[in-house]
């Protein structure tokens, strides 16, 4: 008995012409994923990829689990291929669903019939599978309507699929479908929630941290790489560019008027991640900033940062509530990671009254009292960029 796993596509079914581009990077997609964990075969048909160790030392567990967090896929089923004839359905049945069906006293067979050949129709099928499973574990029970189960069998080009359910896929599209983009990469909640988004939207993402060294420490940059690596599960392996801006903070501190720190600092952010993204080719950059969430999120706040920008500003956050981005986080495994309490450039000389409802003007006359054109470009010619892959 081999298994595999079925790998169902989800919107890149609605591709039109487009499909096939869309498929080839998804396959692309898989395969590096799954790499780490054995020699696998991947084949295509019916819209879902079908991948089967080549070898016993292929770690099917851990492809599951890799595949599951491939963008592009809705359902990832975990299954027993046999040969197209009812008996070794039977058999299959019989002997690899019962460790399946632990806890379980209801069931439901379905079967369907993409291969029209086959001779039994789907309830005939269903209905072999389900007397099969019962000789196996007489004291389950058939609930059509709420089972604790529902067994699948599948008959498709290359064989009979057999398997107890599938489970979520990640949903979106698959990265490498969208381009590129930069994400601000704090330490916080919100951006690699931004980030996660963004590449589920099928981009490729890498990211921009800033630090202020002294003020911010080595271990609240591990910070931002642990949650880097963490996005990274997700939405690949990614470049993590690094920038400091201790000096561009202290000449703002020595020179500038302490209400506009916030906003000088985020325009300064912005012109860098601008030149980074320009640098690597992303057409984009990603933050997490969600309305109203602190002063410096406010719309005239952000108008006064976005004036700087030279391309899109994507903020996925930006309607949604702190509760609704924290089940996210969770959901991703970055949680607990960004909560855990160091600082950020962010919070280094943090006004007391920050400016909410800031005028560009103001901010012009205050931003011509130090030479950030000269700091910046101290600050960028310094970048340091950091690989970052998952699992490592
Ligand atoms: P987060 O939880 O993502 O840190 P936040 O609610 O703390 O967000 P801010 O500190 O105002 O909000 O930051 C807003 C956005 O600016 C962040 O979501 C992030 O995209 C970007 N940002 C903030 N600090 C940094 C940093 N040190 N390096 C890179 N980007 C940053
Ligand atoms: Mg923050």
């Amino acid at each position: 008995m081999k298994e595999v796993l079925l790998c169902k596509y989800g919107e890149v079914v609605l591709k039109g012409l487009n499909r096939s581009h869309f498929e080839s990077i998804l396959q692309k997609q898989l395969k590096h994923r799954i790499a780490p964990y054995g020699d696998f075969e991947i084949q295509k048909g019916q819209s879902t990829l079908y991948v089967e160790p080549k070898d016993d030392f292929a770690n099917i567990d851990l492809a599951f689990e890799a595949a599951k967090k491939v963008f592009g896929f809705v359902r990832i089923a975990r299954a027993i291929v046999v040969e197209k004839d009812i008996d070794a359905i039977k058999d299959a049945v019989r002997t690899y669903i019962p460790p399946f069906m632990a806890g379980a006293k209801t069931f439901k067979a379905e079967a369907k019939r993409a291969d029209k050949q086959f001779a039994l129709t789907s309830p005939q099928i269903a209905a072999e599978a389900g007397g099969a499973l019962l000789e196996a574990m007489p004291s389950l029970k058939v609930d059509v309507k709420t089972p604790d189960i529902t067994i699948m069998i599948e008959i498709r080009e290359y064989g009979a699929y057999i398997h107890a359910g599938a489970e979520h896929g990640a949903g979106g599209l698959p990265v490498g479908s969208s381009g590129k983009s930069l994400l601000l990469l704090s330490g916080g909640i919100d951006s690699p929630v931004a980030g996660y988004r963004i590449a589920r939207r099928g981009a490729q993402v890498e990211a921009v941290h800033f630090e202020s060294f002294p003020y911010t420490s080595e271990r609240a940059k591990e910070k931002v790489l642990s949650l880097a690596k963490i996005v990274s599960e997700y939405a690949g392996p990614m470049k993590v560019h690094v920038i400091s801006l201790t000096r561009i903070q202290e000449e703002l501190k020595r020179n500038c008027t302490e209400d506009y720190f916030t906003l000088l600092l985020r325009r300064s952010m912005m012109r860098l991640a601008c030149r980074t993204a320009e640098r690597r080719g992303c057409h984009s950059l990603i933050t997490g900033e969600s309305l109203g969430q602190v002063a410096s999120q406010t719309m005239q706040a952000l108008s006064v940062t976005d004036a700087v920008a030279d391309r899109p500003v994507l903020r996925p956050c930006i309607g949604m509530d702190k509760e609704e981005i924290v089940e996210t986080a969770r959901h991703i495994g970055t949680f607990e990671t960004s909560i855990l309490p160091y600082e950020d450039c962010c919070t280094v000389f943090t006004p007391k009254h920050p400016k909410t409802k800031p005028e560009l003007a103001k901010v012009l006359a205050e931003e011509e009292k130090i030479n950030f054109a000269a700091l910046e470009e101290e600050a960028f010619a310094a970048l340091e960029t950091i690989w970052v892959q998952a699992g490592e």
